[in-house]
């Protein structure tokens, strides 16, 4: 094929989308069971009221907005009916193991077998890669560690003694919903949590994208556009605050048996530590393309590798939002149309 697409969210189909329209041939692989991206996986209280904002797939807009219904459902049905009404035949679940170099073009390694391909656009997300910070302890800590991919909602906390690691939107929608009925709560986070006034409008999404664009152009590692754009005081976070709820305290030095423990040598009993600490972009099967550089990043030329033209990134640093991946699917798809197709 002309163009492997791995990874069907927002971004794979989304440059499912324009290569129907192109003349390239290609499949899309995912590994996930059904139709939704990493949104199938989101927690069900995260209703779509509740996100910073599902933006439409090119040419098919989503028109089930109601805010109380979990984004999962809402986004899953919708990925569903937009493969279907482009005809984007998604190979599920199939998950790509490696990608390799070869004389006759690019191997993809894959659960169903290897395939040939003279380009790719890479659009596996985050969701895969959860990330986990590193205390001294950790190890010997007696309760239960558990990250933001999997929780499911309060109920699990009830009774119990929570820590909340984090200063994104995750950590402070689970603080909300675990302390009224957690036996205490404490939030932690690295520095002091940044609250905006005012909802999260174009302007704040435009100027946190553009930070990560000039990291990734740098080569450095991209860090989050959702997680960038600050904390939106509504009117929950407001009341969370007055009650002392989204007090937030500096990370703690080390995790005990028993609980974590403050440089002063103050203990918080725990049950559970939760690290809402986000993801990191889920690259391995790439390795062997070895498109890192010193900087630890891969250094990007819009959505192209800048080492490698044939390899696009999408959802991949700046471009890593619902709206932020349509756009440069049509820049990639475009890009690689004037690669492979003779003028
Ligand atoms: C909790 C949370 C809330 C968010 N809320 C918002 C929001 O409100 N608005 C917004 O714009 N953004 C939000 N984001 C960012 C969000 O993740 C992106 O906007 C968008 O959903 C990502 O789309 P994607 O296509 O890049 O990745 P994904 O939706 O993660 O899709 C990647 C796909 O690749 C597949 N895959 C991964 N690895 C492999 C492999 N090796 N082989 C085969 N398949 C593979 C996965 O199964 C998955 O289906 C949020 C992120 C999180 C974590």
């Amino acid at each position: 094929m002309d163009v492997a697409v791995i990874g069907a969210g927002q971004a794979g189909l989304s440059a499912g989308y324009f290569l129907r329209r192109s003349p390239l041939s290609f499949a899309i692989f995912d590994h996930a069971p059904r139709p939704g991206g990493a949104w199938q996986f989101r927690w069900p209280t995260l209703t779509l009221g509740a996100t910073h904002n599902v933006h439409d797939l090119p040419g098919l807009p989503l028109d089930d907005r109601d805010p109380a219904r979990p984004a999962s459902e809402v986004v899953s049905e919708y990925f569903a009916r937009y493969e279907a009404a482009f005809g984007l035949d998604v190979r599920r679940p199939v998950d790509v193991t490696s990608v390799t170099d070869g004389p006759g073009g690019l191997t993809v390694a894959t659960s169903a077998g290897e395939y040939g391909a003279r380009a790719l656009i890479n659009a596996t997300g985050t969701w895969d890669r959860p990330f986990w910070p590193y205390y001294p302890g950790r190890e010997t800590f007696a309760g239960r560690h558990l990250h933001t991919a999997d929780y499911r909602g309060p109920d699990a906390f009830a009774g119990k003694r929570v820590v909340v690691v984090g200063g994104g939107a995750s950590a402070v929608q689970a603080l909300l919903e675990i302390a009224p009925v957690a036996a205490a709560t404490a939030w932690v986070t690295r520095r002091p949590p940044v609250w905006n006034e005012g909802p999260f409008d174009a302007e704040r999404g435009r100027a946190s994208v553009a930070r990560v664009a000039e990291r990734v152009r740098r080569g450095l590692p991209p860090g989050s556009v959702v997680g960038a754009t600050g904390l939106t005081l509504t009117a929950d976070v407001r009341a969370g605050i007055a009650a002392g709820v989204l007090r937030r305290r500096p990370m703690f030095a080390r995790i005990v048996p028993s609980g974590v423990v403050w440089a002063d040598g103050t203990e918080f009993a725990t049950d559970v530590v939760l690290w809402a600490t986000g993801f990191r972009a889920a690259l391995d099967h790439l390795a062997p393309l070895a498109l890192r550089g010193p900087g630890g990043g891969i250094a990007m030329d819009g959505t192209r590798v800048a080492s490698d033209p044939r390899v696009h990134l999408l959802g991949y640093g700046p471009s890593a939002s619902t709206i932020g991946a349509g756009r440069a699917a049509r820049t990639a798809v475009r890009d690689l149309g004037r690669l492979l197709v003779p003028a």
